[in-house]
């Protein structure tokens, strides 16, 4: 079989809703529509790690906002840093990155909207400001998208649409 040589990067609870906040999960596993889709369109899909679970409030955290500390974003950074090098590793050998999807409404891993309060405002979460700036100062851009869980399937839909561009 040959392979497609297209790979895209995933917020961690996409694939594995058992991460976000008690309470908050929309699905018991998986985001299954975004996961079907990219898995009929041959795409292989890459993992982030979520760091709220790894250097935040953990597993069984309650659904509240809470100002993020200094040590939170330099941890996010490094996992940024880590993360370009994966994406570059695939650049290197000519294999598309489609792109890099978030989760819109959280503070780590939003990329329009996050959360002020009870309040939706715009704004990108520490983790996706981090990579794009990182890759701004490397002089590349990978596309970032952000799933509204509220409204999955125009998310959905607009990576659809994204893919007929590779
Ligand atoms: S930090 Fe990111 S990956 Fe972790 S639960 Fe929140 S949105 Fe999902």
């Amino acid at each position: 079989m040959e392979r497609s040589k297209k790979v895209v990067f995933v917020s961690h609870c996409l694939l594995n809703q058992n991460t976000r906040s008690v309470g908050k999960s929309s699905y018991p596993g998986t985001v299954r529509e975004l996961i079907s889709m990219l898995s009929e369109a041959g795409i292989g899909i890459i993992q982030l790690p979520c760091p709220e679970i790894e250097f935040n409030s953990g597993l069984h955290r309650k659904n509240q906002v809470k100002k993020l500390s200094s040590s939170y974003k330099n941890a996010c950074k490094k996992l940024s840093s880590n993360i370009l090098k994966q994406i570059e590793t695939y650049m290197a050998k000519k294999y598309k990155v489609i792109g890099i999807i978030g989760v819109e409404l959280s503070n780590t891993c939003g990329v329009h909207q996050i959360k002020s309060g009870n309040r939706s405002v715009p704004g990108k979460g520490v983790l996706i400001q981090e990579l794009e700036e990182q890759m701004h100062k490397k002089n590349y851009q990978v596309p970032i998208i952000g799933i509204d869980l509220n409204n999955v399937y125009s998310s959905v839909e607009k990576i659809h649409q994204l893919l007929k561009y590779y």
